[in-house]
């Protein structure tokens, strides 16, 4: 087993596995077919996470197969990246920038800055002398000409 994230991105790394795994508790018999072979169908899950040398996350979870060969379910491996704002795991690719918990507040952040900027220039024309406000003809046309200039 390599790391997948670097296998894609070709670089060469050691993979650490957690000591501690984790599998489902769901019971199941097992059976001898009508011509005597012998059937294992596992329903549980196993899971378990490591951590490789270039600093990627993996979860692998997998199932143990039917010594017939005819119950084999797909292995999953899941691979996160670190995230440069937030130091977790919490990036689903290598290309993001940063980790969706980290983007939604990043946006949020935007949002308000942007709604404190309105707020600011609302009061700047409301604290114009009522003359002067009456001159430029309402708070989108002074918006208009004060960007302008
Ligand atoms: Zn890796
Ligand atoms: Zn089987
Ligand atoms: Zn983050």
């Amino acid at each position: 087993m390599k790391c997948p994230a670097c296998v894609e991105l070709g670089y060469l790394s050691k993979l650490y596995m957690d000591s501690g795994s984790f599998t489902t508790l769901m019971g199941w018999s097992s059976y001898y077919d009508e011509d005597g072979i012998y059937h294992s169908h596992d329903p549980n899950r196993h899971s378990t996470g490591g951590r490789c040398s270039q600093d990627h996350q993996i979860y692998w979870s997998s199932y143990s197969k039917c010594p017939a060969g005819d119950y084999e379910r797909d292995e999953v491996v899941r691979v996160s990246y670190r995230c440069e704002v937030c130091k977790s795991f919490g990036k689903e690719s290598p290309d993001a920038e940063t980790c969706s918990y980290c983007e939604s507040k990043a946006r949020d952040a935007e949002r308000k800055a942007k709604a404190d900027t309105e707020n600011a220039t609302q009061a700047e024309y409301r604290a114009l002398p009522g003359w002067e406000r009456r001159r430029t003809g309402g708070f989108t046309k002074w918006l208009e000409k004060r960007n302008s200039d």
